[in-house]
């Protein structure tokens, strides 16, 4: 280990390529992958006092790994908070958080727009527990106001949402969570401390999918909280009895992910902003949902508590007879040659999405209907690949639409 410590008070762009360096007697310069699942000692008394925590150290991966801890210290130095446990996927996370954290009787206020999976999670197994759950709109701060009961533990939310890119006030729901002795847990997926901070803006927990922008390149399944270290001690807890620990290859990729996340949610950001306001002068193009645009309803909260507007957009078609159903969305995406046609976001490679049959498939028509998932909706998570191409292939699926359109 070295005993060079890092300078205090480093900016993002360093914490993300120097903070938690592994370094081992060999001093690798890049951080070595910790590929074990359990650690050996030199006596049956230094057994003992590992396992009875009296000597600090590793026992077995699914309690603690190095790989995996160096990850998880690099992501809570970013985000800013005291601990980070890192889990085998961002669901892991989220389950684990409401299950260390929440008792039979307890209530969540939740925005509507979270990730399909999360709502699961309420209506299957958390109301299963007796936690009930009350989804509120996520940009109507009197309705999370009125949603709040003796018995609510937990405001939760994800912004900008997905994939209609609404903004939630997170300073303002911090305050009102506090004022009623409850606590805010952000959803930090889309957006990564590279470009949103919630915790210096009031928020308890963060949560992340490191699935999507924190590995970047769509390779690794993974997911972590970060919160104050009282707290997050019952999430340790959890996680080390009940098992869905990362595992340390994915931690590796993530840990090297971490050092490009900055430069590629700048990059991610440009692109998306390029063709949005582009995407808003096509003919053929209902609606573009953005908050980077000036017409967004939440862009100055946006500009405000965002040092960018990430990567993920989305759009209305319209064919040429005036046609604004599936079958146009349908004929757009099948007129794409060079864009990927998955639900993934957070790559490299931008990816193409009609959320209406595959993210938002199981959503309900009237829930769709309130919550603005059109049947001629369209998500673009956008890549890093030339803004050019990106136009043209977005060109062939106007043409699809008997639209005459140029980049
Ligand atoms: C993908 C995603 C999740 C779930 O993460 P997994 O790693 O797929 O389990 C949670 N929240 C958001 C916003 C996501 O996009």
């Amino acid at each position: 280990m070295s005993d060079r410590p890092l300078p205090d008070d480093l900016g993002i762009d360093t914490l993300a390529i120097r903070a938690a360096q592994l370094r081992t007697d060999e001093m690798a310069h890049s951080d070595p992958v910790f590929l074990t699942s359990s650690f050996v000692y030199e006596t049956a008394a230094q057994a003992a006092a590992r396992f009875s925590g009296e000597e600090p150290g590793n026992v077995y991966s699914r309690f603690t790994n190095p790989t995996v801890r160096a990850f998880e210290q690099r992501l809570a130095a970013l985000e800013g908070g005291e601990q980070c446990v890192a889990f085998a996927s961002g669901m892991a996370a989220i389950t684990a958080t409401f299950m260390a954290l929440l008792s039979p009787g307890d209530h969540i206020v939740s925005s509507r727009g979270v990730f399909g999976t999360t709502h699961v999670v309420y209506d299957k197994y958390l109301r299963k527990f007796g936690i009930d759950t009350t989804l509120v709109d996520l940009a109507d701060l009197e309705a999370w106001r009125a949603a709040i009961r003796p018995q609510t533990r937990f405001l939760y939310l994800e912004t900008p949402s997905n994939p209609l890119a609404e903004v939630g006030d997170i300073a303002a729901l911090a305050e009102l969570a506090h004022a009623h002795g409850a606590e805010l847990i952000v959803d930090n997926c889309f957006c990564t401390p590279a470009l949103q901070r919630p915790l210096d803006l009031g928020a308890d927990f963060i949560i992340h999918s490191a699935t999507k922008y924190l590995d970047g390149q769509g390779r690794c399944l993974g997911g972590a909280v970060i919160g104050p270290a009282a707290r997050m001690t019952e999430v340790y807890s959890f996680l080390r009895s009940t098992g869905a620990s990362m595992s340390p290859f994915n931690a590796w990729v993530f840990q090297s992910g971490l050092e490009t996340l900055s430069l590629r949610m700048q990059a991610h950001s440009r692109n998306a902003l390029g063709m949005a306001e582009w995407l808003a002068q096509q003919p053929g193009i209902a609606r573009v949902h953005y908050a980077g645009l000036t017409s967004h309803p939440h862009h100055e909260l946006a500009a405000r508590q965002q040092s960018g507007f990430g990567g993920v957009l989305s759009f209305e078609v319209e064919d040429s007879d005036g046609q604004r159903d599936r079958q146009a969305a349908w004929r757009f995406i099948d007129a794409t040659r060079l864009v990927s046609i998955t639900a993934n976001l957070g790559d490299v490679k931008t990816t193409i999405t009609h959320p209406g049959s595959t993210t938002h498939a199981r959503v309900s028509d009237d829930e769709k209907r309130r919550s603005g998932i059109s049947e001629n909706l369209i998500r673009l998570a956008v890549g890093l690949e030339a803004l050019d191409d990106l136009k043209a292939d977005m060109v062939r699926g106007l043409q699809a639409l008997g639209h005459t359109s140029r980049v």
